[in-house]
This record gives structure tokens, C-alpha cells and sequence, in this order.
């Protein structure tokens, strides 16, 4: 359990502090404080790091399916174990709120379970040839070594969302995590390693220059896919990068998800799932309502009822009992808040509920912002167009579908939708319009390790999760056979 506050990284089946002297700090942002010393990893360290799954990748792609899937039961098992430790290094590390953050373990947990059962299933095929006497087969193989991306705002599931399937597959990988995270990844590499994955199979490699790293991983033959989470920023410019060596790329990036409030919803039932939607994670989730829209008829009473739930959230530090919403990962985000705020009352938007940084002793060394709700939101505003990333709703009246589904489609981003109706034509036509690749109906939580989640348009390439998850860590291999 000594590895759990682990600040190391992970080669080889060793923890170490690496080859260098430089180290990163990271901080609790609804406290301000210190965490710990990370390592930043030395060209030689990532160079290590690959060499080490390339070499382990020989053995453990031949290993049996029932062999990877027996140390990935065992994983689940520790993990739900370590539920309570690896929620209040999350807690700590990106603010989620304990309740939450338990949630999350689970979630991530999920993912070692069912991709250890899932391994089991895919099987090869045999072909008819159009030419007497010649035979196909089709076989699944490993792609190879994996070099891996993850985000902070799920630090934990994020992780074994890739891992998971990856290894199942015959895969090895390294990993890099976000700067803000490194001691829930640590933790989850603790699991790993506890489970008993042989050296050099899963590798973590810390820094607080991803750039880097990424390069090695893109200029590195032996890398041969990329798999990312993250911004859609980034995501291009690993897309750009994978060409040269034309790796495989998995992109999982931002959302501009609309929830949609048909004339025929409840309106609070409607704001009970915009308001959960919008504050999960406060606001950091890339399928979080971005932009709400509600049918003109229902605007006063949804609006009354999101704006009393909203009163009603208790905003403070992760860790405090009855919390629902903790602070935004770092200042930058809660002066982004400011910025999109501020863009948006210049051009007319109004805010009902909320507004500000929140001030006063339990807040002022946190980056905590009030959950806002704002009226008067224009497609043009930044708030519309861009991916919000935190705590601000704003509500915007429809008066027909046609124009609303105009509206929710008019962005770069195809993540995640959120439509309310019980109109069965009505939710199929929304739901077939929609371009986005996760459509919740009347539910706010259109995702388990069952499900393929993932984007169209610019939210990305490659599915997580489900029997798709899979299909990206394997490489369908044909064999002509002449008899
Ligand atoms: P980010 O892209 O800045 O960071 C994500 C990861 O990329 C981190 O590990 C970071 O260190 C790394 N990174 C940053 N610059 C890099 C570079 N030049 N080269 C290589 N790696 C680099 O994103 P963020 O703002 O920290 O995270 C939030 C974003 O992630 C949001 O856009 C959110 O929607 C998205 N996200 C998407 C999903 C999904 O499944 N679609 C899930 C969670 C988060």
C-alpha cells in the first residue's frame, strides 16, 4: 500500500525517480497546497520506458487471453479494494467531490472487469474464396506498443478506460497522465502492479512538458498507435504528428453537448438532469451540457426550478461531507470563467443565478467559481461556441425542433446530446439528426464500459469502451491458404 502516494514513475515493473534532477510540484486547488515533487521524465527515461514495452510486448502478446484476463479480474478487485484511498487522492489532486470521486473508482474499475471478460470473445473467421481449393483466415492481433495521453478531470477512469483494453488485446503501453494528476496515475499503476502484470507491460512516464514526451511517442517506430485524451487542440496536433510513421490514433476530445428541452418534457424532471449535467465534475466533463436549450412554452417554469437547484448546490472542498460541487482544477480555468462570462454580458446575455469567484475564508486559497445560470445566451457568444469547461448554464428559448436541432448542430464539436421528450417520433428524429455520437434520452448518463463512447466532427477518432473499445488495440490479420 506504500505505492499508493506513490510520486514516482513506473519502468519496467520498477518504481523510480528516473534520470534527472527536475521536478514539477502539483497542488490541491481547493486548498492551494502543496501535494508533492513529480519527476520529469528524461528523454532516456521515455526511451527506457519504450524499449521495456517493446521488449515485454513479445511474451505478452503470445500470452492467452485467459492468462491477460485472470491479472485483469485481479485488477478489479484491488481497485475496488483501494476505492476510498484512490477517491481521496482524486479529491485531493482535481477537487471532485468524495461521492463523486468513489463513483469514478468504480467507473474505472469497470473497465478492468469488462474488458477481462470481453478479451475472451474475439474470434477469427473463415472466408469463401471466390478460387477453388484456396481458404481465408481472418486473425485479431495485438497492434503493439501503445503510447497513451490521459486528461486530470478523470484522472483515474481515464487511465484504465485505455488500459484496459489495451493490455487485454496483448498490447503494452506507456502512459503519460496530466501534470495536474500524477498521483492518482501512480495509484492506478500501484493496482496494476500489485495484480501481478509482468515488467514492462504498463509503463508510466511523468513530466510537466507533455510535448516531449509526445515526441518521442510520435517519432519512435516501435510506438505504433497513439491513443489520446484531452483537448481538441492537442488531439490535431497529434493527428498532424502521427502521419510521419502513420501511426493509429485514437482522439478522445472536447464536447459542445446541447440539452435539448422539448415542449413535451416535464420541466422539472428536465432541470433536474440539465442541472446534474451541467455541475458534474463542476462543469469539467467533455459530455457536459454546454449549451441548454428549452422550448419557449416551458422557459418559465424549467427556468424556476434550475435556478432553485442551483441555489441549492453546496460548493467547498472535495473532501468536506455533503459537497456537491468542489473547485475548478486551477486559476486558469476560473479566469476562463471570468473571460466567457464577461464576452457573453457584453453581448446581452444576463445572469439569474450565480456570477462570480466565490469569496470568503473556506474559499480564498481555492480556485472556486459560483454554478451560474445565464439567460440571453446568442449563438455567437464564446459561451456557445466554445467548450465551457466549468460551472456556467445558459439557457437559451427554442420555438420549433427544425430550428433546434439547426442550432444544436451548428458546432465543430460531435460529442455527447441530451434530448427530453417522451414523443417517440419526435426522440427518434432528434436522436437520427443529431451529429454527435453519444445521444442520452431522458438520461443524463449515456456512458458504462459497455458502451462505446467517443465523437464525430472535431471530438475525435476511435471508440472507448464496449466490443469497439476493443477493435482499437487489434489488427485484423488475413491468411490466404492454398490447399
Ligand atoms: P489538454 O489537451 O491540455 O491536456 C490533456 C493531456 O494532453 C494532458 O496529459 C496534457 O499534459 C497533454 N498535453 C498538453 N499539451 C500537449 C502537447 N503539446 N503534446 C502532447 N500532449 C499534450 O486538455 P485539458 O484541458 O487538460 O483537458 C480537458 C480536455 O479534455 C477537454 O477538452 C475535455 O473535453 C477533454 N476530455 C475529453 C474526453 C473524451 O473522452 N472525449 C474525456 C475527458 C476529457
Amino acid at each position: 500500500v506504500a505505492a499508493i502516494t506513490c510520486n514516482q514513475m513506473y519502468i519496467d515493473g520498477a518504481w523510480t525517480e528516473g534520470m534527472g534532477r527536475a521536478s514539477f510540484p502539483t497542488f490541491d486547488p481547493a486548498t492551494g497546497r502543496q501535494l508533492a515533487e513529480i519527476p520529469v521524465a528524461t528523454s532516456e527515461d521515455v526511451t527506457g520506458a519504450i524499449s521495456a514495452a517493446s521488449h515485454a510486448f513479445t511474451s505478452w502478446s503470445e500470452s492467452t487471453a485467459y492468462e491477460r484476463s485472470e491479472l485483469l479480474y485481479t485488477a478489479h478487485h484491488l481497485m475496488l479494494e483501494r476505492t476510498e484511498l484512490l477517491a481521496r487522492l482524486i479529491a485531493q489532486e482535481m477537487g471532485k467531490p468524495l461521492r463523486a470521486a468513489r463513483n469514478e473508482v468504480r467507473y474505472a474499475a469497470d473497465f478492468l472487469l469488462w474488458y477481462a471478460e470481453e478479451i475472451k470473445r474475439p474470434y477469427g473467421e473463415l472466408l469463401p474464396s471466390p478460387r477453388r481449393g484456396q481458404r481465408f483466415i481472418t486473425l485479431s492481433q495485438p497492434v503493439g506498443v501503445i503510447g497513451a495521453i490521459t486528461p486530470w478531470n478523470y484522472p483515474v477512469s481515464m487511465i484504465t478506460r485505455k488500459i484496459a483494453p489495451a493490455v487485454a488485446a496483448g498490447c503494452t503501453v506507456v502512459l503519460k497522465p496530466a501534470e495536474q494528476t500524477p498521483l492518482c496515475a501512480a495509484a492506478v499503476f500501484a493496482v496494476l502492479h500489485d495484480a501481478g502484470l509482468p515488467p514492462g507491460v504498463v509503463n508510466l512516464v511523468t513530466t510537466d512538458r507533455p510535448a516531449s514526451i509526445a515526441q518521442h511517442f510520435l517519432t519512435t517506430s516501435s510506438v505504433r498507435k497513439i491513443t489520446f485524451t484531452g483537448s481538441t487542440q492537442v488531439g490535431k496536433l497529434l493527428l498532424r504528428g502521427a502521419a510521419d510513421q502513420v501511426k493509429r490514433v485514437s482522439l478522445e476530445l472536447g464536447g459542445n453537448a446541447p440539452f435539448i428541452v422539448f415542449e413535451d418534457a416535464n420541466p422539472e424532471h428536465a432541470a433536474k438532469g440539465a442541472v446534474l449535467s451541467k455541475f458534474l465534475n463542476a462543469g469539467q466533463a467533455c459530455i457536459c451540457a454546454n449549451r441548454i436549450y428549452v422550448h419557449r412554452s416551458l422557459l418559465a417554469p424549467f427556468v424556476e426550478a434550475v435556478v432553485r437547484r442551483v441555489k441549492g448546490l453546496l460548493v467547498g472542498n472535495g473532501l468536506h461531507d455533503g459537497v456537491d460541487v468542489g473547485p475548478l482544477v486551477d486559476s486558469t480555468a476560473v479566469d476562463k470563467m471570468e473571460a466567457i462570462l464577461e464576452d457573453a454580458l457584453g453581448r446581452g446575455a444576463r445572469v439569474i443565478a450565480g456570477g462570480s469567484r466565490l469569496k470568503g475564508a473556506a474559499y480564498d486559497d481555492g480556485c472556486f467559481f459560483e454554478p451560474t445560470v445565464l439567460l440571453d445566451v446568442s449563438p455567437e457568444m464564446r459561451i456557445s461556441r466554445e467548450e465551457i469547461f466549468g460551472p456556467l448554464a445558459p439557457i437559451i428559448a427554442f420555438d420549433s425542433d427544425d430550428e433546434v436541432l439547426a442550432l444544436a448542430n451548428d458546432t465543430a464539436y460531435g460529442l455527447a446530446a441530451y434530448v427530453y421528450s417522451h414523443d417517440l417520433s419526435r426522440v427518434f428524429r432528434a436522436v437520427e439528426r443529431l451529429e454527435f455520437a453519444m445521444v442520452g434520452v431522458n438520461d443524463i448518463n449515456p456512458t458504462a464500459a459497455a458502451a462505446p463512447f467517443g465523437g464525430v466532427k472535431e471530438s475525435g477518432l476511435g471508440r472507448e469502451g464496449g466490443r469497439q473499445g476493443l477493435e482499437e488495440y487489434l489488427v485484423t490479420k488475413v491468411v490466404g491458404i492454398v490447399l
